[in-house]
């Protein structure tokens, strides 16, 4: 396991204040061939590695782990961060009727899958549900879902002998639409393998559907062939999601890093069971757990970064309570995050943060914190106590001290205010305390 063959470059890890790039660089070696062992496509590991080195290098150490779990914790959080966060609703609030198209290689679950997802939408949404199976290629497959929709009470289109799936797909929509059903799925025929006839076929129902989903379902024991799998769909087709089915097999979770690579998309569901209730929300940090056979390394440096947060909050707090925050709070705030890989608790949790991260991601996550620190640093100390002293010619200063410009010194300036803000509004609503008790 991980454990074990990363055991080496623990101990020669051991003790130390930052992780250095040589020291990174040996355990993520490491890292790169459990990520191939767990399934993981050769040019998502390297890239995904790229990544998480860069996210390492220079951290400091927490205190009570060592560098090597400290490294596990950022793979960890950078591999949950690369599979998404669970965004798992389907964009189905649109006029009715909402059209989901299923698409994928034969055998992949697609057709268990429709009847998996209709069974959610009917029971735990409410929504009336049309199925309708546009599977020419099987004999019986049309008949297949059928009887998943009485299985699960759920209405199939009648199957009109020798029509074609164009058409098909015409007369779905058409029902749909007369008979006020809120969502249409359709399932497609599946495909051995790319095979550029049935790629058409899927394209020309795509174009008359115009579906508001089209999810790619995968096989997660698919290995190394998911790369391809997942390239070739998204090049043909606008996907929108991908789900990945049978995770209650020993599938290492491999693939799921693969399709978030490749695709760009949400995975929104995973397929746990044959049972047409074995469907889950994806959990990006069990199937990080999974990939990296590592979850309790993970949460020993969870707990350990957990009492380091409790303190940075105490102070936190006590700042908060007289309405302060100032550059040097930010910059605390900013550390933390960088620390954290950007994904702080405390941080998630108060509304100044949420913003101050979304602004951090959407520009490029852990590069941001590093120049905005940068920033704060090329200031001076008054000027970090009182932002509003910072004038045109300062900012020119401060961008040229720290390597940024002047339009990234104005949005952090422009952060700050906000934040500061929002704490204040904080200190209205009775303090860090009073906030928590009403998140509950
Ligand atoms: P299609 O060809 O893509 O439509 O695939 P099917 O929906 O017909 O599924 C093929 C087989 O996979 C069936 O035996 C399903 O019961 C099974 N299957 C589908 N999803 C899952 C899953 O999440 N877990 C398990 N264990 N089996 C699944
Ligand atoms: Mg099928």
């Amino acid at each position: 396991s991980l454990s074990d063959r990363l055991g080496g470059v623990f101990d020669r890890l051991r003790g130390r204040g930052a992780l250095t790039e040589s020291d990174v660089r040996a355990a993520m070696r490491e890292v790169r061939v459990a990520l191939l062992e767990a399934d993981v496509a050769l040019p998502v590991a390297r890239q995904f590695v790229d990544r998480a080195t860069e996210a390492a290098i220079g951290q400091n150490v927490l205190r009570s782990v060592t560098p090597g779990q400290q490294v596990v914790k950022i793979v960890n959080d950078a591999l949950v961060e690369m599979l998404g966060a669970d965004e798992s609703e389907l964009e189905i609030g649109v006029t009715p009727p909402a059209v989901v198209m299923m698409v994928g290689l034969q055998g992949s679950g697609k057709t268990t899958t429709t009847a998996k997802i209709a069974k959610r939408l009917t029971s735990r949404d409410r929504k009336k549900v049309l199925m309708a199976s546009l599977d020419v290629n099987r004999p019986a497959a049309q008949e297949q879902l059928a009887t998943l929709g009485t299985q699960i009470e759920v209405a199939t289109l009648p199957i009109v002998a020798g029509q074609q799936p164009v058409d098909i797909a015409r007369r779905a929509m058409q029902a749909a639409k007369l008979q006020g059903f809120d969502v249409l799925m359709l399932d497609t025929a599946g495909r051995l393998h790319v095979d550029q006839a049935l790629m058409d076929e899927m394209k020309a129902v795509a174009d008359i559907a115009t579906p508001n989903e089209i999810l790619l379902v995968v096989d997660s024991l698919t290995g190394q062939d998911a790369v391809n799998v997942a390239q070739n769909f998204s090049d043909q087709v606008p996907l929108t999601g991908v789900v990945l089915t049978r995770m209650d097999g020993d599938a290492r979770g491999g693939a799921a890093l693969s399709m978030r690579a490749v695709t760009g998309k949400p995975i929104k569901f995973a397929g746990t069971g044959e049972k047409l209730d074995a469907l889950e929300a994806f959990h990006p940090s069990r199937v990080a757990g999974r990939i990296l056979g590592m979850g309790d390394v993970v949460s020993l440096v969870e707990r350990a970064a957990e009492s380091i947060q409790q303190e940075d909050a105490e102070r936190m707090a006590n700042r908060l309570a007289k309405g302060q925050f100032d550059m040097n709070d930010l910059r605390a705030q900013l550390q933390q995050m960088r620390r954290m890989g950007g994904l702080g608790a405390l941080a998630g949790m108060m509304p100044g943060m949420k913003k101050a991260q979304a602004a951090v991601s959407q520009v490029g996550g852990d590069k941001v914190l590093i120049h905005m620190d940068a920033m704060i640093g090329s200031m001076t100390p008054k000027e970090r106590a009182k932002p509003e002293l910072v004038n045109a010619k300062r900012k020119i200063r401060i961008a040229k001290g720290s390597g940024t410009t002047v339009q990234e010194v104005n949005k952090l300036l422009k952060m700050h205010q906000e934040m500061s803000t929002a704490m204040k509004k904080i200190k209205k609503m009775g303090g860090l305390k009073g906030m928590m008790s009403m998140l509950g």
